[in-house]
């Protein structure tokens, strides 16, 4: 039976230290502040939007979202992030994607001040962890290799297989794990015989997108898995991979939900407190 990466007991502790940092930091007369900016009425975008401003409530955060209409213009979203740029107590903005499709994801993202960016998709950011260099990381990657450190998954020296190659979850969480040292191998839709490549991983994550698409005969004994899928089925939330399937084979596993979700959303609140904590120095 595998080991449990319980996201909702790795993110209560996380919690706890993230309250106690921002009370330091208040007491200093300085208050963190997030700012998420949603556009249209994606009903998940909501959900999401609803728990980052939970999070602040529950750490004491400066926080406001500004929700604007699905017609918006690039322009328009513009002049509110210059805004929210130049605002002194916003630490942190988050343009929540996916954006109505008229609009320019990218270059909305590159309008954000690259500290600002809590959610670690600035250009500049993204070049800063694939050269090495200190930066915002993004959330989901970074919750991803918190939650693998945390339950004492061994990564040096080990293989590492992450399905998906996106620029949110993937190609960063396969940079991560390269500099512990993981031997990596990044998958997608076109990868050849992709069962070959998962059943030699020591660490597989699976960010595709496709429920319970890791199955038992695809991951080696022991192995850990992480699961970052969120699909929606029946009105129920469901991996990537079919637990109760994996579960018995792989040495460690975390569920969906309770498990990269809940990380997630610890992680943007400690990027956007290091980034209050920044301003303060
Ligand atoms: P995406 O759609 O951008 O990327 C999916 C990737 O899966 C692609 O790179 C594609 O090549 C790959 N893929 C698709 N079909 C495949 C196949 N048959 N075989 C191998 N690879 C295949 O998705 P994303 O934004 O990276 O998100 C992936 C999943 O993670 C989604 O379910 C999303 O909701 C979830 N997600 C969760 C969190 C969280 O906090 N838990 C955060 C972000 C995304």
């Amino acid at each position: 039976m595998a080991i449990l990466m319980d996201g909702k007991a790795l993110a209560a502790e996380k919690m706890e230290e993230l309250r106690q940092r921002t009370e330091a930091l208040k007491a200093r007369g300085v208050t963190p502040g997030l700012s998420v900016i949603l556009v249209g009425d994606d009903p998940a975008s909501q959900v999401y939007v609803r728990n980052k401003g939970r999070a602040c409530e529950e750490l004491g955060f400066y926080s406001r979202t500004v929700r604007l209409p699905e017609e918006t213009t690039q322009a328009e979203l513009e002049t509110l992030i210059d805004e929210l740029n130049a605002d002194g107590r916003v630490d942190g903005i988050l343009v929540q994607l996916p954006l109505p499709r008229h609009l320019d994801e990218a270059a909305a993202l590159r309008r954000i001040r690259p500290e600002k960016d809590v959610d670690g998709f600035h250009v500049e950011n993204a070049g800063r962890l694939f050269t090495g260099q200190d930066g915002v990381v993004a959330c989901t990657p970074k919750g991803i290799l918190y939650m693998l450190k945390k339950s004492g998954v061994p990564l040096s020296g080990k293989d590492a297989v992450v399905i998906g190659r996106s620029n949110i979850v993937g190609k960063p969480v396969a940079v991560l794990l390269l500099n512990e040292n993981c031997t990596v191998t990044l998958c997608h839709s076109r990868t050849a015989d992709l069962a070959a490549h998962t059943r030699r991983a020591d660490v597989l994550v699976a960010a595709v997108g496709r429920p319970r698409f890791v199955t038992a005969d695809m991951v080696k004994p022991g192995a850990a898995v992480v699961d970052v899928g969120i699909n929606r089925v029946d009105g129920k939330v469901v991996g990537d991979v079919d637990f109760a399937a994996v579960e018995p084979v792989a040495g460690w596993i975390s569920p969906v939900p309770g498990g990269v979700g809940k990380m997630t959303i610890c992680m943007l609140m400690e990027n956007t407190l290091e980034a209050a904590e920044k301003r303060s120095r």
